[in-house]
């Protein structure tokens, strides 16, 4: 029999499962807060010692690990590589920032988007994380940061979170229960290709994150060139399911917009960026390129990308320019991941779009 997987499951769950093995509820809430500070089953001090026994017997406190650490010779940023359960592994990365410690996630092993200029998706999806999966990762990086803790958290990594939409919404739920890790959602964001119907639902769920939306086009012939999934939902409708979002929220929301060498970088193309976006309550982030180099896709210079900004601002569209970090630890989405496999870790023949009847 497989064992139970408690991180997966709020108190209320817990105490279910508990009264199932003739314990009182309140187990449920110490166990939950135990769980969610990495402490495994033979060291929840307060449980009695044959719990504490059953449950190692029988249930999994943590379901990853940590497999591989890269740290950043340039800026101290860590590039982990988590290994789940089933032998599959997910990247994170930690970094340190003036306002405390962001730890981007991975929601699925591999995607199935397709981007043009993404490493995540060369290989297909492989499957969705659970909560439990997601959770843990934050759980793991805490444990080793002794006395500092994880503040903000990107879902930015691998994986399109709204492709694997229950499983993200129960790990935000768990992630910013207060009896939990207890991390504020407005200090969480979620990054995502812009799937228009799963975005409407997600601003209904009550949870006002910080949304990313990887916009990378100024109209729908670019972005249908470099992102399959504007060939499904138009930008229009796209920017609309953005405009509900905003209303619900009250939350400003960001577009992630990487600058491409001969295909989206031009003065004009910054205009027309910002003539869509005039009026609407949001910020561009402009991140330079990240090669990859299974891709033809290349970045562009400091200058050009300085211009690009300009035009933006003039136009008053609020607008950064991202900062590169860890470029030395394969800091771009499934880079790590791709230079492990390749190293001789388990193969995943993921599923690709093009498998998909
Ligand atoms: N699937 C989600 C989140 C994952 S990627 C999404 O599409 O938003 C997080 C961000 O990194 C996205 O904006 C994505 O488009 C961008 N990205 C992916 N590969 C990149 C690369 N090689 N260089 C720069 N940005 C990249």
């Amino acid at each position: 029999m497989s064992k139970e997987v408690l991180l997966q499951m709020f108190p209320e769950e817990l105490a279910a499962f508990l009264q199932g093995l003739k314990q009182p509820a309140f187990r449920g809430r110490q166990i939950f807060g135990w769980l969610h500070k990495g402490v495994v089953f033979e060291n929840m001090s307060n449980l009695p010692q044959p719990l504490r026994a059953q449950l190692s017997d029988t249930a999994v406190s943590l379901p990853v690990s940590i497999q591989q650490r890269l740290v950043s010779q340039i800026d101290g940023t860590i590039k982990y590589l988590f290994s789940l359960q089933d032998g599959h592994c997910v990247e994170g990365v930690l970094m340190r920032y003036r306002h405390g410690i962001t730890l981007c996630l991975s929601t699925q092993v591999g995607c199935r988007m397709g981007c043009a200029f993404c490493a995540s998706t060369l290989d297909g999806l492989v499957r969705g994380l659970t909560a439990a999966e997601i959770l843990g990762q934050v759980i793991l990086v805490n444990r080793e940061l002794g006395d500092e803790r994880v503040n903000n958290i990107v879902l930015m990594g691998s994986g399109e979170p709204l492709d694997n939409y229950e499983e993200v919404v129960r790990f935000l739920r768990l992630v910013s229960h207060e009896r939990g890790l207890n991390i504020g959602l407005r200090h969480i964001s979620l990054s995502t290709c812009g799937l228009v119907d799963s975005l409407t639902r997600f601003a209904g769920e009550g949870l006002p994150v910080t949304l990313s939306v990887s916009l990378h086009a100024p109209n729908d012939a670019i972005r249908r060139q470099i992102m399959p999934i504007a060939r499904r939902w138009s930008i229009v409708q796209l920017l609309d399911a953005c405009r509900y979002y905003i209303e619900r929220t009250g939350r400003r929301v960001v577009f992630e917009y990487a600058l491409i060498e001969s295909v989206n970088s031009s003065p004009d193309h910054a205009r027309e960026l910002a003539s869509l976006l005039r009026g609407m309550q949001c910020h561009v982030n402009l991140i330079p390129l990240n090669r990859v180099k299974e891709r033809p896709l290349q970045g562009v210079t400091p200058q050009q990308a300085a211009r690009f900004l300009k035009t933006l601002e003039e136009m008053h569209i609020s607008a950064t320019l991202r900062r590169e970090m860890g470029d030395d630890i394969a800091g771009a989405c499934g880079q790590l991941r791709r230079q492990y496999l390749k190293e001789g870790g388990r193969s995943v023949a993921g599923q690709r779009p093009a498998d998909r009847g």
